[in-house]
């Protein structure tokens, strides 16, 4: 048995559609439990209908753009009109009252998205049976993803994995399981967070303890470097649990967060597939490697905000990082990278914007905090990367006269991230490539 996992670009329209039933086809002597996202942009496109329902603005043209884009597909598969009345009644029905209170909670925001993905498991349900495949649209929170109440970045209860075998067991259809959706208990939808289609494959795989994770995208798996800016990027063959989870959370963006976790904790196998390149064996992703030690990959967080915070009193004794961190803590402000001087942090955020906010809001903050710029993390990521010599100072000198703002303390024994201006970051993405894996690719 595997998952097989498709976004929203796969099934962007008809002709991929297609392309992914095929796909699911091809691979049914193993016993795939599909997993998939709304069309493409869908989710993006009910949050600003919901949004223009809640401040009074007209909403109704929106809605029809983003019915039209499933009634398209639906015609040119072939589909009967009336394959998504329901989810369509529901759409209607609840930014009509959204429009009218005025009001659009986390709550009521997760129910509007969560039928994009409720509509397109119907479609490719519908589809796959058309063309003599059984297959079954299931709603995730039907078969028993059962999550918290934190609407917008749920999490799943215990017991999710006993209620999914129990549902999934001895079904002989394909499932096809929305991605990014669950229920709580009192039994409200709720979303996993922006991308958590990975997180429900990997949850199913592993609640089915399934023989490989498949998560289908449009490129060649996990790569050397973003290969819009190096040209010359490779794929990787193979990758370890811990270089994956490192390279997301250091802004590899290729799966959710905490999408890797589930299949790490149960030891399943990920493998990542390429929709427009089938013959391709994809990045596989388990729990050792051969290599000991190595770079697999460079990769780069942007929008990141550099700021200070001083000291109060000219300590002798240095600084004291506790009081600040509880200061910055109270303040709503979390941070990655810091460095420690007497006169006081120099820190990354990710939260510019809630920064600059709380700087315009907040007297405390105004003069406690100031903004320095915007900067990027890049990072050389691979296994027990702190092991290799004189990484550091390769490092270093391949960036050559670009300025470094900071330099990682090697905590992590799979990353070496330097903080440079932000502008800077692409440039230093590729010479920190050619450094590692040559010019020549
Ligand atoms: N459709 C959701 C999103 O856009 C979930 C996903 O694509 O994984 O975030
Ligand atoms: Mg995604």
């Amino acid at each position: 048995m595997i998952v097989m996992k498709f976004g929203g670009s796969s099934i962007a329209d008809s002709e991929r559609i297609k392309n992914v039933a095929s796909i699911i086809a091809s691979e049914k002597w193993k016993r795939p439990l599909v997993v998939i996202s709304g069309i493409r942009g869908i989710t993006d496109e009910l949050i600003s209908i919901g949004r223009s329902a809640s401040s009074g603005k007209e909403y109704i043209s929106l809605c029809n753009k983003a019915i039209n884009r499933h009634m398209e597909i639906i015609r040119r598969l072939e589909l009967k009109d009336s394959l998504l009345e329901d989810e369509i009644r529901l759409l209607m029905a609840l930014t009509k009252e959204i429009s009218k209170n005025r009001t659009f909670s986390r709550k009521k925001l997760d129910l509007l998205m969560s039928l994009g993905e409720r509509m397109s498991v119907k479609i490719l349900a519908e589809y796959m049976n058309r063309n003599g495949h059984d297959a079954i649209p299931c709603n995730s929170y039907e078969i028993g993803v059962l999550t918290d109440s934190n609407f917008g970045n749920a999490d799943i209860l215990p017991g999710t994995y006993e209620r999914i075998r129990k549902s999934l067991k001895g079904m002989d259809s394909i499932p096809i399981i929305t991605g990014f959706i669950g229920m709580d208990r009192k039994g409200s939808i709720t979303t996993l967070g922006r991308g958590g289609s990975d997180y429900t494959a990997c949850i199913v795989g592993a609640a089915m303890n399934v023989d490989e994770i498949q998560i289908w995208t449009n490129v060649n798996g996990i790569m050397t470097a973003d290969p819009k800016l190096v040209p010359l990027a490779k794929s990787i063959t193979e990758l370890t649990f811990d270089e994956e989870a490192e390279l997301e959370f250091l802004g590899a963006e290729t799966l959710h967060p905490r999408g890797i976790h589930p299949a790490m904790e149960g030891n399943i196998n990920v493998r990542i597939m390429n929709t427009l390149n089938r013959r391709y064996r994809g990045s596989l992703i388990r729990k050792e490697i051969k290599a000991s030690k190595r770079v697999a990959s460079i990769t780069s967080k942007k929008g990141m905000v550099l700021f200070k915070m001083p000291s109060e009193e000219n300590m002798r004794e240095g600084f004291n990082l506790s009081l600040a961190i509880s200061k910055l803590g109270r303040l709503g402000i979390s941070f990655d990278f810091v460095s420690i001087s007497r006169s006081g942090i120099v820190a990354t955020t990710t939260k510019g914007e809630e920064l600059a906010e709380l700087i315009g809001n907040d007297e405390e903050a105004a003069e406690k905090l100031k903004v320095l710029g915007k900067v990027a993390k890049v990072s050389v990521v691979g296994k027990n990367i702190s092991d290799i010599k004189g990484i550091d100072r390769r490092i270093m000198k391949a960036l050559g006269n670009i300025g470094i703002i900071m330099l990682d303390s090697g905590v992590s024994r799979e990353s070496l991230s330097v903080v440079l201006d932000e502008k800077a970051a692409d440039r230093a993405t590729v010479l920190l490539h050619n450094e590692f894996f040559g010019r020549s690719g």
